[in-house]
């Protein structure tokens, strides 16, 4: 079966294809902001089924609410994807798709309880258990808009002191007042580092005490910098973790990097059961 992944992003889309369960080809494209110019890109693909992991919510074929990307908030993206191309679609949340390819062909291999966190502009992530993904009632493991600063800054969501208000790349670059946190990276810049950590520290405490799960997989771009913030991060996961010396849960970064996403997708277009 051949099935074409995308993974469109709020800026970049990457692809792959997929054949006999590897990955045959792969590449990007700027994410266009006009639906049509996107579905234009994919008319007269070949591929038996097309999975679309999106930086948004999805619900039943169609883009929910995507704060990065507004012009595709209402599109109905697999039924159209589906027109042009003829084959079977489906379209998921992309942080989904990230934990479900570390679960199944990355980091989190043999854990039965995996959560995936992705660190970029917005803090996403996934839960999957037994293999499957958990969606809750449809939109659960929302992690960037966890409360850990009642009194923090103010949150594109509307609250107040969410993960993502503190530790989204764009709030926390201009606290510490770099253009990325790319350049943060390079600066070495111990506070901010240990700044990042603690708040995402404090956040997985919290899930663990909830969760248990075996593995925690980081992704996303910032992940890139965790050498820098693991002590800090590690510091408070142990002083915020009921005993924390009782469990059996890794932290590890990525193993399959940008291709989760699209790994992801390939499993739940080849197996729609997880
Ligand atoms: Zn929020």
């Amino acid at each position: 079966m051949r099935v074409l992944a995308l993974d469109i992003g709020g800026s970049r889309t990457k692809w792959a294809v997929f054949q006999g369960g590897e990955m045959v080809e792969s590449g990007a494209f700027p994410t266009p902001r006009d639906p049509d110019a996107l579905l234009r890109s994919v008319r007269g693909k070949e591929a038996h089924r097309i999975a679309v992991a999106f930086a948004g919510f999805a619900h039943e074929g169609t883009v929910a609410f995507s704060p990065n990307l507004p012009e595709y908030q209402g599109v109905r993206l697999a039924d159209l994807i589906s027109r042009e191309t003829g084959a079977r679609v489906i379209l998921e949340n992309d942080a989904n798709c990230f934990v479900l390819g570390e679960a199944l062909r990355g980091a989190g291999r043999g854990a039965i309880c995996v959560l995936g966190l992705t660190l970029g502009t917005g803090i996403g992530g996934g839960l999957v258990i037994d293999g499957r993904l958990y969606r809750g009632a449809g939109f659960a493991l929302e992690p960037g808009h966890t409360i850990v600063d009642p009194d923090g800054p103010p949150c594109a969501c509307g609250s107040r002191g969410c993960l993502e208000s503190l530790i989204g790349e764009r709030a926390f670059c201009a606290r510490f007042g770099y253009p990325s946190a790319r350049k943060a990276a390079e600066a070495k810049d111990e506070k901010a580092w240990d700044f990042y950590g603690h708040w995402l520290g404090i956040a997985l405490a919290n899930f663990i005490n909830i969760l248990d799960p075996d593995a925690v997989v980081l992704g996303g771009g910032v992940a890139g910098a965790i050498g820098l913030f693991w002590s800090s991060m590690m510091a408070a996961v142990e002083s915020g973790t009921v005993k924390w010396k009782m469990r059996k849960t890794r932290l590890v970064r990525s193993e399959l990097g940008e291709h989760a996403a699209l790994w992801g997708g390939y499993i739940l277009a080849a197996n729609p059961g997880h």
